[in-house]
């Protein structure tokens, strides 16, 4: 009855060093923006910057997204920097992931 369920194969994991490639492309952004939509529908927050060790657009971006790693952001409003909210994987060459946090949760 249920065997279906466990039919489904799952994914091969996604290479550490660029968690999204798979959805490198056109898409991402909308996969990025659905992903947040769907966190805060299920009452999920906050999430944590991932950074995914390899470099962003440029010197610039890699060294401040590797100081965001491992920091808690806003899903709603983004991470702050200065005066910018900015978002993992959404400026042009980012690589950078999210991670949820997910309320009650410890690791
Ligand atoms: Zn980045």
């Amino acid at each position: 009855m249920f065997g279906w369920l466990f039919k489904k194969k799952t994914p091969p994991p996604l290479p550490k060093s660029d968690p999204l490639q798979p959805y490198r492309g056109s898409d991402i952004k909308e996969k990025l923006a659905h992903d947040d939509q769907r966190m805060l529908a299920a009452g999920i927050k906050y999430a944590i910057w991932l950074s995914s060790g390899a470099p962003c657009a440029d010197d610039e971006m890699t060294a401040l997204h590797q100081k965001l790693d491992g920091k808690r952001y806003s899903i709603a409003k983004g991470m702050r920097v200065g005066k910018r909210y900015i978002r993992p994987g959404i400026e042009d060459g980012c690589r950078c992931y999210h991670k949820a946090v997910i309320p009650g949760f410890k690791e």
